[in-house]
This record gives C-alpha cells, sequence and structure tokens, in this order.
C-alpha cells in the first residue's frame, strides 16, 4: 500500500458489523459479557473501545509499528511513555524540545526522581559523553520547534543500542507522512495528534507507537492503569483527519517552499530557519531522513517589537499557539509556547525575543505572501 492508500484503508477500514465505510463513535463505557469473562473483546472503555482500536491500529500502520495507543493529548502520551522508567533512572533529551515537554521532565518527573539531561542531539558525541550508569532511555524530536534542528535518527539509534537504551522519538513535526522513525531504529514514535494528524485545530489528543511486543504489554498497562486515554468522539475526528493528511502535507510543503525564499529575500528578516534551504545546518541528512520538509519556518526579525508590529498587520495568519493546521498561524516562542522555559535557557537555546514561527496552511499562497508583505514592511 502506498502512503496516501494507507491514510485511507490503513488500520480498519469501515466497520465490520454494519458495512459502514466508516468505523462509527461507539459512544459506550461497558459491554455485555454472554458468561463471565467471554466477551466480544470489550469489556470497558478504558481498557478499549472500538473507536479508538480503529484509530490505534490506523497510526500503528503509519508509523510501521507494532501497535499503537491513543491518548487524550500529546502530553498524555509523553507521560504514559515515561511512566516506564522508576526513580533513580535517567533520560537524555534534545535540548529544544517542545516546552511542555521540557516542564514535564524538570517539574513533574524530576520530582519523582527520574532525572533529565538536555544535549544537542544533532551532536552524536555530545549523547555519547552524556550517557550516565543510570540512563535508560534517549528521547528526540525532529524536526524541533522552533529552531527545526534536525537529528539523525539512525544514528541515534545505533548509539542507543549500542548502550541498551529506549530510543523515543517525538514525530509531531514531520508526521508519519513524512518520515518513519521505527524503520529507522527508534523503539518508540509518540506524537501531539493535535497538530498536523488531526490537521484543523478542532482538537486534542496524543499517539504512541511502538515496535516491540513487550513494549506494547507495557504501554497497555499504564495506558488501562492510568487512564489518561482519548475519547471515541475525538478518535474518529481524528481518523477523519488523518485520511487528508497526505494531501494537505503536500499542499503546506508548496507554500512553505514559497514562503521560505520569499523571506529568504526580505531585507527585514536576518535568518530564517528551515530544513528545506540548502543552507541548514543538516540539509542533506533532512533530504535522506524525511521525504518532506514540512510546514514549520522560523525567521528572526531582531526584536520583540518588531515581531509584535509584524502581527497586528497580519489577516490570514492567526496569532495563536499550536501549529499543523490548515490555517496559518504564527507566534512568537519566547513570549508563548516557550515561555515556561526559562530566559537564561532561551537564550543559551537561540530562541530571541524576535524570533517569530509560522505554521503553513493550505490557503492560496498569493494571500500568504500579501500578508508577510503588509506585515514586514510596516
Ligand atoms: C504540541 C506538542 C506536544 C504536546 O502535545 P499536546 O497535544 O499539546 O498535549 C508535544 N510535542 C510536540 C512536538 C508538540 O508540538
Amino acid at each position: 500500500m502506498k502512503r496516501k492508500t494507507k491514510l485511507i484503508h490503513g488500520g480498519i477500514s469501515g466497520d465490520p458489523h454494519t458495512g459502514a465505510v466508516n468505523v462509527p463513535i461507539y459512544q459506550v463505557s461497558t459491554y455485555k459479557q454472554e458468561e463471565i469473562g467471554v466477551h466480544k473483546g470489550y469489556e470497558y472503555s478504558r481498557t478499549g473501545n472500538p473507536t479508538r482500536f480503529a484509530l490505534e491500529e490506523l497510526i500503528k500502520d503509519l508509523e510501521e509499528g507494532f501497535k499503537g495507543f491513543a491518548f487524550g493529548s500529546g502530553m498524555a502520551a509523553i507521560h504514559a511513555v515515561f511512566t516506564l522508567f522508576n526513580t533513580g533512572d535517567h533520560v537524555l533529551l534534545t535540548d529544544d524540545v517542545y516546552g511542555g515537554t521540557y516542564r514535564i521532565f524538570t517539574k513533574v518527573l524530576a520530582r519523582l526522581g527520574i532525572e533529565s539531561t538536555f544535549v544537542d542531539t544533532t551532536d552524536l558525541e555530545a549523547i555519547r559523553q552524556a550517557i550516565q550508569p543510570n540512563t535508560k532511555a534517549i528521547y528526540v524530536e525532529t524536526p524541533t520547534n522552533p529552531l527545526l534542528k534536525v537529528t539523525d535518527i539512525r544514528a541515534v539509534a545505533d548509539v542507543a543500542h549500542e548502550h541498551d537504551l529506549l530510543f523515543v522519538v517525538d514525530n509531531t513535526f514531520a508526521t508519519p507522512y513524512w518520515q518513519n522513525p521505527i524503520p529507522l531504529g527508534a523503539d518508540i514514535v509518540l506524537h501531539s495528534a493535535t497538530k498536523y494528524l488531526g490537521g484543523h485545530s478542532d482538537l486534542v489528543a496524543g499517539l504512541v507507537v511502538v515496535n516491540n511486543e513487550k513494549l506494547a504489554e507495557d504501554i497497555h498497562f499504564i495506558q488501562n492503569a492510568v487512564g489518561g486515554i482519548l475519547g471515541p468522539q475525538d478518535a474518529w475526528l481524528l481518523i477523519r483527519g488523518i485520511k487528508t493528511l497526505g494531501l494537505r502535507m503536500e499542499a503546506i510543503e508548496r507554500n512553505a517552499h514559497e514562503i521560505v525564499t520569499f523571506l529568504s529575500e526580505h531585507p527585514a528578516v536576518s535568518k530564517v530557519y528551515y530544513p528545506g534551504l540548502t543552507s541548514h545546518p543538516q540539509h542533506e541528512l533532512s533530504k535522506k531522513q524525511t521525504a518532506g520538509f514540512g510546514g514549520i519556518i522560523s525567521f528572526d526579525v531582531g526584536s520583540d517589537e518588531k515581531a509584535a508590529a509584524l502581527l497586528k498587520k497580519l489577516t490570514y495568519f492567526t496569532l495563536a499557539e499550536s501549529l499543523g493546521a490548515v490555517e496559518s498561524l504564527i507566534s512568537v516562542p519566547a513570549r508563548m509556547t516557550h515561555a515556561s522555559i526559562p530566559a537564561e535557557r532561551r537564550a543559551e537555546l537561540g530562541i530571541t525575543p524576535g524570533l517569530v514561527r509560522i505554521s503553513v496552511g493550505i490557503e492560496d499562497i498569493e494571500d500568504l505572501i500579501e500578508d508577510l508583505t503588509k506585515g514586514l514592511n510596516s
């Protein structure tokens, strides 16, 4: 099955009970048992629900994994994965991970005695140096947010497995349409499905895919024991969103290419961050590892005031957190998504006050360029 076909026919295509071409919303909490313990595979919807199961099968197929799991948010998915670890365990993470990931590690998991170190995962030597006797996992986000650094998934998988570490990849930005970490050696792939997979800014969800039976048992145990599941309505809406992921990602890719060209030539822009640029430090790796460069572009306009002035003039770019939807969104990471990261740490990472991040949508490119022209000329 090719990629766009898989988005539509992957997982459980249609409802086996009625022939309905879509799996319906099974809005149900419990299931009749013929005798004690004799049932049709479902007992209670925290443990399993047919609509959620259809989504879980779909993401498993898209990521070429062994089993998929759906959670109430990306953060619930990340939390479930790190509930695999114990007090005293240590995790290595990409230094400019999503702000919420930084927060859960430094403010929640740290309190439970799960230690973390943030390293530049584009540097294999830095990873090797940071491995401690109690290190249990490497967690990589690639490309990163908002600086779009690209980590070599296959190379880090090799380092992780040399040291018997679990290798986890947050694949939110690239999506399974452009990048599949499991065939490259990841043990677990996770998503904030709130972004491109949902694609319409209408739901919050998280997905996890594991590559073997033992991890599947462990994550299912946690999903059921802790209970941060996705409800059937949102599971259904997410399946619906995923059907057009390919069309959306390709339209976004075309628009992003035009916007990057425009920004690179604009005198008010001092720097553009995008893996598709030949000047991007990991451009060659990106070309090899992903089938598309994605729809996130960051650029520097020099100061907080200039960023604010740009935002005021825009019509089609909506000022909002989040990304990955049909509508173009714009944000200032230092003041919004990355505000939970201390200022000194932001400076270290290069998240300057004038850094602007856009999530390219599928509007007509002429309108988007006109909008940015107005904003940048202000
Ligand atoms: C948004 C996001 C998350 C968190 O997901 P939620 O669905 O908001 O809980 C995690 N990782 C990345 C890369 C994200 O962009």
